[in-house]
Order: C-alpha cells, then structure tokens, then sequence
C-alpha cells in the first residue's frame, strides 16, 4: 500500500520547482494530482513529465474566477479534495524606500490573497481527515535585506496555519506550513539578471548553509509527503523548516 492511494491532491504552483517535484512524489505514492500555474507551456511540459494521474489547470492563484475553475474541474470529475498543497508563490527584491505598489501587489496578490482564497475555495470539496500544506519560507523569520515584502507575506503563511488548524480541528483537516531554505529551482534564477548572477547567486546561499550546500526540490517533496500522509497523524498548526539549517544554527 502507498502512502497516498485513492488520495486526491491539488498543488498550486505544479508546473514548476517544488510544486512538481511534489505532484511526481504524490502521483508515485497512488494520488490523483491536479496542478495549476499560469504558463500553459510550463504545465504542458510537467504533465509530460509526471506522466499520467495528473491534470493540469492553468490558472493565477491571485483571480477568484480562475480558483473556481480549478476546483470546479475537481468537484467535476472527483468531487473532493484529501490534499491541498497550496504552494505558489513568488519573490522578488525591493528594500525599504524603493517598494512600489506594484511590487507590494504583486507579492501579497499571490503569496498571500492567493494563498488564502485558494484555501477558501478547496474548503467545500476538503474532505473530513484532510491535509493542507502552505509553503512558506524561512525568510518569514529571518531580517533579509531587500525581503521584507516577501518576508512578511510568509509571516502571514505562517499566521494562516495557526488559525485555519484550530478552525477545521474538529473536521479533523490538518494545516502544517514547509518552510524551506534555498532551493535549487528557476525561482533562484529569476532573483538574478544573468546567468553568472544567478551562479553566484547559488554559491553565497550554499555558503551560508550549515549542510554546505543548497537543497533539491525533491528533498521538500518529501517533506511535503510526510505531511501529505497519515504519518504525520499528530501534527497541526506546525512548521516544518527544509533549509540545511540555515536558520536554524
Ligand atoms: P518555481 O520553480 O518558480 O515555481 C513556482 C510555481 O508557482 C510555478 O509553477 C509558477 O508557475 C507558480 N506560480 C507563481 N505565481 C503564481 C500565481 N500567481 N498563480 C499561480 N501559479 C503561480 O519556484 P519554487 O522554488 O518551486 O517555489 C515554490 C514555493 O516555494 C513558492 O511559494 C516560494 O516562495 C517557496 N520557496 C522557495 C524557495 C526556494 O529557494 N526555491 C525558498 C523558500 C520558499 P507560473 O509562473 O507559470 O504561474
């Protein structure tokens, strides 16, 4: 028996990074995946390459009319949701005295408005027993220069899971955040203007890692599947951190 069997799992962000690094574990351990992004030649490629139990729904977490057609495309052909892995998410530098609206709207658009309707909108089809996942960062605990937008939409992650854990407690839906460190994924890419940049980029986290080195995204998939499975039976409201201990020694 896998750990995932009959489970049916929605995971925001899919196409790409950690999102499918997930959506190949969880369809490895017997769940029916649904992915969703905004470039349909990302979620072309995934779907491709996780290979069958999956559909693709593209859509922008931060538009309520694209949430609807997501989970109603679920409610469609399954009509529930096991496990929600709310994950899409996107980060960019600006530092105080520089924050434009744009960057401001951009960031708490997705990373937060569209953290919580995606939830909101899962809500009905979340099954009794039920898993969610936020992905957070360890940047909602840490002072990064040029972050504090960022860091404090995954503060505010961090905040959802206090809350939605104590309110579907009795539903028995469990909400747990993975917060990882630097991972290797085109996230890391899009901070840099060059490709050398970006290299440089990679090096300096690494350097700052306690296990030397930056993380894989299938190393927070596993983490996620953890979460995802009845082996984390006992564990609400919490925080798992994937970061080689970068901020945690
Ligand atoms: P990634 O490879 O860039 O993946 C991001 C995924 O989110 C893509 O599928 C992207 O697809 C989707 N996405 C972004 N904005 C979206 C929106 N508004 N609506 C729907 N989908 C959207 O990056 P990743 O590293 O896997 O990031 C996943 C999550 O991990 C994010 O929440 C990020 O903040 C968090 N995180 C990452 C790291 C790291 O070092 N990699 C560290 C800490 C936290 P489209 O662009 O096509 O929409």
């Amino acid at each position: 028996m896998s750990l995932l069997d009959t489970k049916v799992a929605v995971i925001t962000g899919g196409s790409s990074g950690i999102g499918l690094a997930t959506a190949k574990r969880f369809v490895a351990q017997g769940a029916y995946v649904y992915i969703s992004g905004r470039r349909q030649s990302e979620l072309d490629k995934a779907v491709a390459e996780i290979g069958g139990n999956v559909t693709a729904v593209q859509g922008d977490v931060a538009s309520l009319s694209d949430l609807d057609r997501l989970f109603g495309a679920v409610k469609a052909r399954h009509g529930r949701v096991d496990v929600l892995f709310a994950n899409a998410g996107l980060v960019e530098h600006q530092k105080l005295g520089e924050i434009t609206e744009t960057h401001f709207d951009k960031t708490f658009n997705a990373n937060v408005r569209g953290l919580l309707f995606t939830m909101q909108k899962a809500l009905p089809l979340m099954q009794d027993g039920g898993a969610v996942i936020l992905t957070g960062s360890i940047a909602g605990i840490k002072g990064l220069p040029a972050h504090g937008t960022y860091s404090a939409s995954k503060a505010a992650v961090r905040s959802f899971a206090r809350t939605w854990a104590a309110e579907f407690k009795d539903k028995g839906i469990r909400v747990n955040v993975i917060s990882p460190g630097a991972i290797d994924t085109p996230i890391i890419d899009g901070q840099a203007d060059t490709q050398e940049g970006a290299d440089q980029l990679r090096a300096n986290f690494a350097a700052a890692t306690p296990l030397g080195r930056i993380g894989k995204a299938e190393e927070v998939a596993d983490a996620a599947l953890f979460l995802a499975s009845s082996q984390s039976s006992f564990m609400t409201g919490a925080e798992i951190f994937v970061d080689g201990g970068i901020a945690q020694v």
